[in-house]
């Protein structure tokens, strides 16, 4: 007896979900770029009822794939400190490659979820590829669905148009692991890992140690001037001050070494350097940020001087960014090692690589 009559609860299998099986289809068995793009293209074309259905059935299958046995089928332990954190967003994606693998496979991996393992051919994502141009499919089908539904009849043209920008969506992934639901809506306790009994700082901390997030931010999302006269609604971020922060936050991962650069010396603290008008500054912009044991998540206020926010040239936006959040970050308190405060003391002087 299979896990779908067991439950008793369950109306449908996955032999019943067609509207999803026929939407997944054109995606080929693969979520490489090409694949999502020319998906996208023509599933934002499709009726939002087929849309809607289709997302419904897809929230059943996370549903009985995204459990604690699936989880620890290919990891042993979440919270097993720094070394070997459990990789949630490649676990998801993991579970996309069953799905796509379609309803039979679904069916197998519910009833034995040892199984899972034989899917397990997705690589961690180096959160600098994320964050660079070669940005890598890094989709999670239920993501995909519900922006086909809301965007659909929009203007996207193409995946990259859909989707926000990498940074963004990983953040967005991220956010969703808050009472580990794979889509945010489903509330059961078998999921894993589970951090509803999990400390605040404890499940904080899982969401910011999956590897595949890089642990600083540059958000310079408050000077874009979204909703305001000046600017489109809906512009997608490509040329304003978020994407000059996007490509901020890799130069200064990068000078900082990476993914392996900071993160020990902070003790995988995760850093969002925010930029904004100098007068909308809190503090005094010179004092330490709260760095306290469980402060893992550090906000660091960066003022720009009106100015600096006149600077329109995309590349000379990046340049000032990196700069000046060099400069803030050397003043923070923060256990930086000798290198990395080396690396920053270059960077805000101006040297680049
Ligand atoms: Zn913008």
């Amino acid at each position: 007896m299979g896990i779908f009559s067991r439950l008793g609860r369950r109306s449908s299998s996955p032999q019943e979900w067609t509207q999803l099986w026929e939407l997944l289809t054109p995606l080929g068995g693969t979520t490489t770029p090409d694949a999502v793009d020319r998906w996208s293209r023509w599933a934002r074309e499709l009726p939002e009822e087929r849309l809607t259905t289709a997302a419904d059935q897809l929230r059943q299958a996370y549903d009985v794939l995204d459990t604690e046995k699936h989880g620890r089928a290919l990891g042993v332990e979440p919270f097993s400190g720094i070394d070997r954190p459990f990789a949630r967003l490649r676990f998801l994606r993991v579970l996309d490659g069953v799905i796509l693998a379609g309803p039979d496979a679904v069916e197998r991996v519910a009833d034995a979820p040892e199984l899972v393992r034989g899917y397990d051919t997705v690589h961690l994502l180096d959160p600098e590829l994320a964050l660079g141009d070669a940005s890598p499919a890094h989709v999670n089908l239920a993501r995909l669905l519900d922006e086909a539904r809301v965007l659909r009849g929009t203007l996207a043209r193409s995946v990259e148009e859909l989707r926000g920008a990498p940074a963004v969506e990983a953040w967005v992934a991220m956010s969703k692991l808050d009472f580990s639901s794979a889509t945010n809506l489903w509330t059961t306790s078998r999921r894993w890992p589970t951090v509803r009994s999990a400390k605040g700082p404890r499940r904080q901390r899982f969401a910011l140690e999956d590897p595949e997030v890089a642990w600083i931010d540059v958000d310079a999302s408050m000077l874009c001037g979204d909703g305001s006269e000046d600017v489109e609604p809906d512009h997608g971020h490509h040329d304003c001050w978020v994407a000059a922060g996007h490509a901020a936050t890799l130069e200064v991962y990068r000078a900082l070494g990476g993914a392996a650069g900071a993160q020990h010396e902070l003790a995988h603290r995760h850093v969002v350097v925010e930029a904004m008008p100098a007068d909308e500054v809190t503090g005094d912009g010179k004092s330490a940020p709260d760095v306290g044991p469980d402060a893992l998540l550090v906000f660091v206020e960066l003022g720009l001087s009106d100015l600096e926010q006149t600077v329109v040239d995309p590349q000379a936006r990046v340049a000032l960014l990196v700069r000046r959040t060099a400069e803030r970050l050397s003043r923070a308190a923060l256990p930086w090692s000798g290198p990395n405060r080396e690396a920053l003391v270059a960077l805000a002087s101006g040297a680049r690589s």
